[in-house]
C-alpha cells in the first residue's frame, strides 16, 4: 500500500445519487463497500462528509435565516450524513467512530485529536462530522484541517469527475486531465478544486490532494495502492 493513513472527503451532494434531496441508500452502500476494500488492506481511513444534500449555510439568507444560524444548520446536516455513513459501514462489519466538531454527546464523540489518532491506530474508521465546528467554513476546509491534524499522508477528494482538467470537461470537449500538478500551477491557472481556505491549508502544510471520481468502482483502492488515478496535487 502506498498510503498508511488517508483522509477521504465526500460531498453531501454525492449521496443524493439521482434524487433531488437526501440520501440514496444505494449510493451509501456503494461508498461503504469502496471504503471497506481499502480498510481491509490495513489502510487507516478518516472521512469528512459534507451536508450539501440537506442544507447549505449560504442558502440561509434568502429564507430570512442569518448566515451563522444557517451554517450551524449545515453542520448538523453533515452529522446526519455522517450517522448514515456510520451505519452503512457498521452494517458491513467495520468498526467506526463518529467525532463531531460541535458537542452532540448522545450521538458522537467530541473531536479530540489524540483520541482520533488512537482510533485510527486501532483500525477504526473515523468519521468527522460537523465540519470544523465553526461557521463561515466548508467541509473541504474541515477535510484539510483534520487531515493535517491527524497527519494523514493525503486528502482524497471524491467527486463526479476523474481529476483536474484544463477547463470544465462537462462544457469543453478539448479539456485535458492533469495526472500531476503543483499547488502553484493550480493557483496560476485559476483551477477550482477546493475553496481557497481549504486549498491554502493544504499548500502551506505540504499536504497532497488527490481529486478523483468516487463513483468509479475500485478507484479508492487503486489510489491507496499507488496507481495513477485522478489528479495528484503536490508541492
Ligand atoms: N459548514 C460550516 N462550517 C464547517 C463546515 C460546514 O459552517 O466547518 C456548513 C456550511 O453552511 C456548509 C454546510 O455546513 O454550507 C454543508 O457543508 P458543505 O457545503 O461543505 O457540504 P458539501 O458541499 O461538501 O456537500
Amino acid at each position: 500500500m502506498k498510503y498508511k493513513r488517508i483522509l477521504l472527503k465526500l460531498s453531501g451532494e454525492a449521496l443524493m445519487g439521482n434524487q433531488k434531496y437526501g440520501i440514496d441508500p444505494e449510493v451509501l452502500m456503494r461508498y461503504a463497500k469502496e471504503i471497506k476494500a481499502v480498510s481491509d488492506k490495513g489502510v487507516q481511513l478518516a472521512i469528512v462528509i459534507g451536508g450539501g444534500n440537506i442544507y447549505r449555510g449560504v442558502e440561509a439568507a434568502a429564507t430570512g435565516i442569518d448566515r451563522v444560524q444557517g451554517d450551524y444548520m449545515g453542520m448538523l446536516a453533515t452529522v446526519i450524513n455522517a450517522m448514515a455513513l456510520q451505519s452503512a459501514l457498521e452494517n458491513i462489519g467495520l468498526y467506526t467512530r463518529l467525532m463531531s466538531g460541535i458537542k452532540i454527546e448522545q450521538v458522537c464523540e467530541q473531536f479530540i485529536r489524540r483520541r482520533a489518532v488512537r482510533h485510527l491506530e486501532k483500525g477504526r474508521i473515523v468519521i468527522f462530522g460537523a465540519g470544523t465546528g465553526n461557521p463561515y467554513f466548508t467541509t473541504d476546509s474541515a477535510a484539510s484541517l483534520r487531515a493535517i491534524e491527524i497527519e494523514a499522508q493525503a486528502v482524497l477528494k471524491g467527486t463526479r469527475v476523474d481529476g483536474i482538467y484544463s477547463s470544465d470537461p462537462e462544457k469543453d470537449p478539448t479539456a485535458t486531465r492533469f495526472s500531476n500538478i503543483s499547488f502553484k500551477e493550480v493557483y496560476q491557472k485559476g483551477l477550482q478544486i477546493m475553496d481557497m481556505t481549504a486549498f491554502t491549508l493544504c499548500k502551506e502544510n505540504g499536504l497532497p490532494i488527490i481529486v478523483f471520481d468516487m463513483n468509479k468502482p475500485g478507484n479508492l483502492l487503486k489510489i491507496a495502492e499507488g496507481e495513477d488515478v485522478g489528479t495528484l496535487v503536490t508541492m
